[in-house]
């Protein structure tokens, strides 16, 4: 097993890592930008490294300055949480290059599942179910033939695209040139390739993903689906296990369906098959290659770290049980806390001047925040996930609405009131949602 691990994040994932190295008698290394010098992760941690100035690109994207880290330090591996470098396939490579293990899957797995289009081919290939769709579009004749193929309404998506971005619909053949050239120009401006592609666009389907492990001996499990339907601008606002819209016989058959494809692929590590979900069928979206945001409804209701799996499978450990060992048991809901204006979402970063974080049975809050501290303007506007579970979906509902009341976060603007709204409405209450409708009920509200 490991005996230092530098963890290349910041915030409350940096918190979550920490927490499980500890756990395993490891020992941590922090690393921070010169904003984050008072940040909890870095008081937390064993030792801590400045890597750079505020900017992303200067301290958490900065690969030499995160391996020369790992190196004075004497780390054995690296821990990329999520965002910043942890889908970035050339830092994997130069990680490993310098003898430090990187804690996800290979830089190959990562390449071959990160690019969509490869990705979807591989899925086809591995029997996943998959949206209609195209390979690279070169031109807009080919894009318009591929449509008419297809059927519309189609959307457009960068192959390189993540966090929502570089997405377009057309619904008809005069809509599509302009979709297409604006699909480009920010695909071009975002990513690292302005190639497109093309799928059917479903038009009310829920977003249902699976979790999986699989370990370095072709022992692969999944541990059942997530439900991250409730969205805005594309990105999850809450998430929920185990999906109201589905039953245990179709939780097995996606299960068993995922399970065997990321054995035929041969991938290695903790990973998320993403999955829209429209009148009973499911239509492989892409896979993210990492530990998840919403990762800890999947531990509520299964009783796994997934971290902690993370880390002993990059060590060579095996999983250790089968699918048969895992059993799921009650019901949890993920509520992502942004230091947000909750009327139109513009970041509100500042000082916390009182924190009071809820608790009791079943009551789980992942957070960096602490009375206080001041939200740096530099980074992503989450600041807390607040996880709630319970024996059964109702039980669950009613200690969230407790939870989210007894929540105080003073000084900056929160999303709680949002959230508190959201699960009041009788949709919410009856899981009658899919990936539209928080967008709906938010333009619903304006009038
Ligand atoms: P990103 O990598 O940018 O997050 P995804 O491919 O995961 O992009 O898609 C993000 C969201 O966009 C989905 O959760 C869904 O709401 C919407 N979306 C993507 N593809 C389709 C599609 N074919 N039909 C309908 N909605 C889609």
């Amino acid at each position: 097993m490991f005996e230092k691990v530098l963890i290349a994040n910041r915030g409350e994932v940096a918190l979550r890592i920490h927490r499980a190295c500890r756990e395993m008698g490891i020992r941590t290394v922090a690393v921070h930008s010169e904003a984050d010098a008072n940040a909890m992760h870095v008081r937390l941690a064993d030792e801590a490294v400045c890597i750079g100035p505020a900017r992303s690109a200067d301290s958490y994207l900065n690969k030499p300055a995160i391996i020369s880290a790992a190196l004075i330090t004497g780390a054995d591996a690296i821990h990329p949480g999520f965002g910043f470098l942890s889908e970035n396939a050339d830092f994997a490579e130069m990680v490993e290059n310098h003898g430090i293990t990187f804690i996800g899957p290979t830089p190959q797995q990562m390449r071959l599942m990160g690019d969509k289009i490869t990705a979807r081919k591989a899925a086809i290939e591995a029997g996943l179910p998959v949206t209609p769709g195209s390979p690279a579009l070169e031109t807009v004749e080919d894009a318009l033939a591929w449509a008419e193929k297809i059927g519309y309404p189609v959307i457009i998506k960068a192959k390189d695209g993540g966090g929502g971005k570089g997405m377009k619909i057309a619904y008809n053949a005069e809509e599509l040139p302009e979709a297409y050239s604006m699909a480009r120009a920010e695909a071009k401006a975002s990513f690292p390739s302005d190639v497109v592609y093309m799928e059917k666009y479903l038009q009310n389907p829920r977003h249902i993903e699976m979790q999986i492990l699989a370990d370095k001996f072709g022992h692969v499990v999944h541990l059942g689906e997530r439900d991250c339907s409730i969205q805005r601008n594309n990105q999850k606002v809450i998430e929920e296990c185990p999906s109201p819209a589905l039953n245990d016989a179709q939780r097995q058959e996606i299960g068993e369906i995922v399970r065997k494809a990321i054995e035929k692929i041969g991938y290695t590590n903790a990973g998320t098959l993403e999955f829209l979900y429209e009148d009973g069928r499911f239509y492989f979206m892409e896979m993210n290659t990492r530990l998840q945001v919403e990762h800890p409804i999947t531990e509520a209701i299964t009783g796994i770290d997934i971290v902690r799996e993370q880390i002993r499978i990059a060590s060579g450990a095996a999983l250790g049980y089968t699918q048969e060992d895992i059993t799921f048991s009650g019901h949890a809901i993920e509520c992502r806390i942004n230091a947000e204006d909750p009327e139109t979402f513009a970041p509100c970063p500042g000082k916390i001047v009182e924190w009071h974080a809820p608790g009791g049975l079943g009551v789980r809050v992942d957070s960096e925040i602490y009375s206080g501290y001041s939200i740096p303007p530099f980074y992503d506007s989450m600041i807390a996930k607040l996880i709630i579970s319970g024996k059964t979906r109702n039980a669950c509902l009613m200690r969230l609405r407790r939870a989210l009341e007894e929540f105080v976060i003073m000084g900056v603007q929160t999303t709680i009131p949002l959230h508190q709204e959201i699960i009041a409405q009788s949709n919410f209450i009856d899981g009658q949602y899919n990936i539209h409708w928080l967008e709906q009920f938010m333009a619903q509200l304006k009038k």
